[in-house]
């Protein structure tokens, strides 16, 4: 995306809580995406068409006129989890075909067009309506940094009960958990466990 340019869904950055890794630039708008909801706690900020219209709204990714349908709410719990399963692959996670083809499925409805500047810029824009242009900037940002290197470092914590996308700032890249301190050190005392079981 050209830098003069502010969709309406880059506005809010600092209302998402990433969960302390925040992506840079406008992935971080994935990232709170994928982590309105909560698997651990059992909490979905978007889990109904009413938190759903305030979420995007509030990042500005939705205008308060536009209509959303049970239809719409299915389309983006169905979008966000493909996203999850799709992050996780950047995390040594394999590929879910079913998965894959909904993402895509969605994504061709979001219509991104390329836009070109008078400055010889170029970005991507939805012109899919309703609930689709909202995930439509979402697959901008993430098509951008597919682009700079940045998505691989998205990823899924690799424990089960977490699944929380966090951004992997490390040098080589090898970050596995959200947060060393919680699900990496609980991985390490379960492979302890485990190791001990095994000796038993
Ligand atoms: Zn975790």
């Amino acid at each position: 995306m050209a830098n003069d340019y502010i969709s309406p869904a880059m506005k809010n950055r600092e209302l998402l809580e990433t969960g302390g890794k925040p992506a840079p630039g406008d992935l971080i708008f994935v990232q709170g995406f994928v982590n309105t909801l909560d698997i651990e706690k059992g909490q979905d900020e978007i889990g109904d068409i009413r938190s759903l219209k305030s979420w995007l709204m509030q990042h500005g990714l939705l205008t308060r006129s536009t209509p959303i349908k049970v239809s719409d709410l299915k389309a983006a719990l169905l979008f966000r989890e493909a996203l999850r399963r799709l992050l996780a692959i950047n995390n040594g996670g394999k590929a879910n075909e079913v998965s894959l083809k909904t993402l895509n499925r969605l994504a061709a409805r979001c219509e991104l067009a390329v836009i070109f500047g008078s400055d010889g810029s170029a970005r991507l824009e939805p012109s899919g309506k309703g609930i689709f242009k909202a995930l439509g900037h979402l697959l901008a940002a993430a098509i951008e940094a597919v682009g700079d290197g940045r998505w691989t470092r998205l990823k899924i914590c690799c424990m089960d009960n977490c699944r929380w996308a966090f951004y992997d700032g490390s040098k080589n890249r090898s970050g596995r958990w959200c947060a060393m301190s919680v699900c990496g050190s609980r991985d390490k005392a379960r492979e302890y466990r485990k190791r001990r079981a095994g000796h038993v």
